[in-house]
């Protein structure tokens, strides 16, 4: 380990209890382990996964408590033993694909975030919503320069999933693609389609949402409040949609967003509210429709999902609050109060 010298405690923002406030914690600052590296936070995004992390929504839980946050940016400030892939004072982000095996047949093709061995950044190790985060270093996302920890915080998680979402629609440019959810990740998820040639219905419940993904270049959007949200797709895009991404933590938008699927579309599910919906069997079997999971997206797709923001083709919609108002932004998330992304800034910590 370097010569770094750091504070020895840190603010933490812990789920200790599932469905309960976080709690705002001073505790030791981690030290990295052979083979890891320690990031001082700068900003960290605040997901709806973190909230359905708090909330125990999954099947698979978290081990309490733990420290939520896998949209981290920060500084590499000390190396454990044997750390080459990364040097001190680099920015660094730690990922929702926090580690994998990298031996297996997922990772051999580089599917890691299905590794059965695959740790998860602030939900099966703890993340950023921490003055400092331990990482792996084979994992951590390289923040290109010219972007600000703050602006590249939604990116690592929002950014890269509903990049790779749109690229599993396999929509091809010029065609049409409904991202149904403009919070955090759809507001990116408009961005990417426009900047990868795609025609954009956005679809949401919220009009502010709708109003800010036409300002965002979406070509249509729909309320999916409205009184037949699914014809109105149809008729929008002639006939279905080539590509349908589903980001919205709600579970009548994924039998809408079937409906909205084009003969021989597919339809991409990456919200993950708990729960289940009912599919139309006959529908999906008679347009041939491909319904299909989208889990983060690998390095690669990361480091794409980089490039359009560093090239200026896509920015995040970023409001910035202090880690003490993290129950606060909770809340509101929970409400569809968020307009796009918050960020949780560290600058000045
Ligand atoms: P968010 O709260 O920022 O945005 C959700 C948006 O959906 C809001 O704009 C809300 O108004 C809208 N919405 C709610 N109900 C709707 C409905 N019925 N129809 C259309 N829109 C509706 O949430 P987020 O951070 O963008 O995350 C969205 C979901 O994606 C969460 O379930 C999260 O866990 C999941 N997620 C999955 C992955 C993955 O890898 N698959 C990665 C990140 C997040
Ligand atoms: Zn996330
Ligand atoms: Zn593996």
């Amino acid at each position: 380990m370097s010569s770094f010298t750091m504070a020895r405690t840190m603010q933490a923002a812990q789920v200790e209890q599932f469905g309960q406030p976080l709690v705002l914690r001073e505790v030791p600052v981690p030290r990295p382990g052979p083979g890891q590296i320690l990031v001082k936070t700068e900003a960290c995004g605040v997901c709806h996964t973190d909230l359905h992390a708090a909330s125990g929504d999954w099947p698979l839980k978290p081990p309490l408590p733990f420290t939520p946050g896998h949209e981290g940016i920060g500084i590499v400030v000390a190396l454990g033993s044997g750390v080459s892939a990364v040097k001190e004072g680099e920015r660094v982000g730690v990922p929702w694909l926090y580690s994998a095996c990298g031996h297996c047949e997922f990772c051999l093709a580089a599917q890691e975030p299905v590794c059965g061995q695959a740790q998860f950044g602030g939900y099966t190790r703890d993340g950023g919503f921490a003055e400092y985060i331990v990482a792996d270093p084979d994992y951590v996302a390289h923040i290109p320069a010219g972007l600000s920890p703050q602006e590249a915080a939604p990116l690592i998680c929002a950014g890269i999933t509903s990049y790779k979402g749109l690229k599993e629609t396999q929509a091809r440019p010029g065609e049409w693609v409904v991202v149904s959810g403009v919070g955090g990740l759809g507001h990116l998820g408009v961005q990417y389609a426009r900047a990868m040639g795609l025609q954009v219905c956005a679809v949401d419940i919220d009009d502010g949402k709708l109003a800010h993904a036409t300002r965002l270049g979406a070509d249509a959007v729909v309320n999916a409040r409205g009184d037949d949200p699914v014809a109105e797709v149809m008729k929008i895009t002639g006939g279905g949609a080539h590509g349908v991404l589903i980001t919205a933590p709600s579970l009548p938008a994924f039998r809408q967003g079937v409906g909205m699927t084009r003969k021989h579309g597919s339809c991409v599910l990456v919200g993950i509210p708990p729960g289940e919906f009912p599919t139309p069997l006959f529908d999906v079997v008679a347009r041939c429709i491909t319904i299909r999971g989208s889990f983060v997206g690998n390095r690669r797709d990361m480091a794409e999902a980089l490039a359009f923001a560093a090239a200026g083709r896509v920015k995040a919609g970023i409001e910035l609050q202090p880690l003490s108002a993290i129950n606060e932004v909770f809340r509101r998330l929970a409400r569809g109060e968020v307009p796009s992304r918050v960020v949780l800034d560290f600058a000045g910590g």
